[in-house]
């Protein structure tokens, strides 16, 4: 039987997982499939429980899920339990349900791909956000060795319980106090919604900001953000959110379909168009 996974979210149609599994499995002449489930969240354990006789031999996990797919794994590797949820899963050779969480490994393949140099700069590193997406990045930044970061978000509270979850190495700071903090950074992460589009813009003044300073964005609608723009335009090394996107879906497609699949510049260009299409 062919191999099929899917990715499993409630809506699930804006899901840009298809098109870039769709294209792996054409690319390597794969006689497999990915498809979309719609899965209302009362639904979900019963569905993933029963992957396999859905016809699955994994799947990616999007909103809202990711922390009920966690709780309905039987195995979780490290990266899933620290950040507290999984957007990966696949069949165990015993047919046990096993969870992942890949965002930390897209976010710092990504980084590490397009600015390498971050890793030499000197300073903190400034992290804006403290939702779902800001908890993988923290626990890839900590994971690489990061001695501490400034973590800033509006609700003051939910940056406090990311430092609880993280331990002293993670810093809050007041939202209003940004502008002045990117003095001392060598690396600026948003992770928040700000600047996509349809949402608020980001108002951030990045003059502050060392000329190595790399500048990163998860958002990746559009590609090259406002804040991307700006550092740019400073002359500031950038890395967009879509290689996070990319990368994040190279582990389980590995899993499923047995090739680790490359990000190439084809593939950016492709998804690029398509999501153009929205
Ligand atoms: P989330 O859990 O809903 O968190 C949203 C974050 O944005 C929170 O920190 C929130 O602050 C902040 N925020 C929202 N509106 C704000 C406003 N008006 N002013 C200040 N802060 C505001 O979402 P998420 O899952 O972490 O995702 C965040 C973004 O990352 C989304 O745009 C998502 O598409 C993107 N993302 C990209 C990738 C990728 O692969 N590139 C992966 C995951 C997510 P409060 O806590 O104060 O509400």
């Amino acid at each position: 039987m062919s191999p099929r996974a899917c990715v499993i979210g409630w809506p699930v149609e804006h899901s840009g997982s298809p098109v870039i599994h769709r294209y792996w499995l054409d690319q390597y002449g794969i006689d497999g499939a990915y498809e979309k489930e719609a899965v209302r969240p009362e639904d979900l354990e019963r569905f993933v429980q029963q992957l396999w006789t859905n016809g699955y031999v994994g799947a990616n996990v999007t909103l809202p899920h990711k922390e009920a797919a966690l709780r309905a794994a039987r195995s979780a590797d490290e990266a899933a339990i620290a950040i507290g949820a999984a957007n990966t899963l696949w069949l165990d050779p015993d047919g046990a349900l096993h969870a992942s969480n890949t965002d930390a490994y897209g976010f710092m393949t990504n980084l590490d791909a397009k600015a390498p140099q971050w890793r030499a700069a000197k300073g903190d590193v400034i992290v804006l956000g403290a939702g779902g997406a800001a908890r993988g990045i923290l626990y890839g930044l900590l994971k690489a060795g990061v001695p501490r970061v400034l973590l800033t978000n509006r609700t003051r509270e939910r940056a406090e319980t990311l430092r609880e979850a993280f331990g002293p190495k993670v810093e809050v700071i007041d939202w209003a106090a940004r502008n002045e903090a990117l003095a001392g950074c060598g690396l600026l992460v948003n992770a928040t919604s700000l600047g996509m589009t349809g949402h608020k813009p980001l108002i951030i003044n990045i003059a502050a900001l060392p000329n190595d300073a790399v500048v990163s964005d998860i958002v990746y609608v559009p590609l090259e953000t406002p804040l991307l723009r700006d550092a740019r335009t400073r002359g500031l090394a950038t890395v967009d959110g879509l290689g996070m996107l990319l990368h994040q879906a190279v582990p389980g497609f590995e899993r499923w379909f047995g090739v680790r699949p490359e990000v190439t510049p084809e593939l950016t260009a492709h998804v690029v168009a398509t999501l153009g299409e929205d």
